[in-house]
């Protein structure tokens, strides 16, 4: 698991809409009800980085996330990017 903003479109009404879920699952238009809409496109938020009060917060929604993130805090930095830098680097070596 982890933890995705997903972008719909629906192909019946042309209705776009978001929504966040543990998986790139399908989703019903809120408009016209069409059932098993999937994601056009989708946003990883598994690593999250929040900045607040001059810290910026690494935060990571763990493997058993389902129904909400349930964010930890894995580090703080004083700038956002060395905040950028720990998740590309440090969580999520496999990407770069
Ligand atoms: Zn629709």
């Amino acid at each position: 698991m982890a933890w995705f903003l997903n972008h719909y479109h629906c192909g019946d009404c042309g209705t776009d809409w978001d929504d966040e879920w543990s998986c790139m699952c399908n989703d019903e238009c809120p408009e016209c009800g069409a059932r098993h809409m999937s994601p056009v496109d989708s946003d990883d938020l598994t690593y999250l980085i929040e900045g607040k009060g001059g810290v910026f917060s690494v935060l990571y929604s763990p493997e058993n996330a389902e129904h909400y993130p349930k964010y930890i805090k894995m580090a703080e930095f004083t700038s956002e990017h060395a905040a950028e830098l720990y998740v590309e680097v440090v969580l999520r070596p496999q990407a770069a």
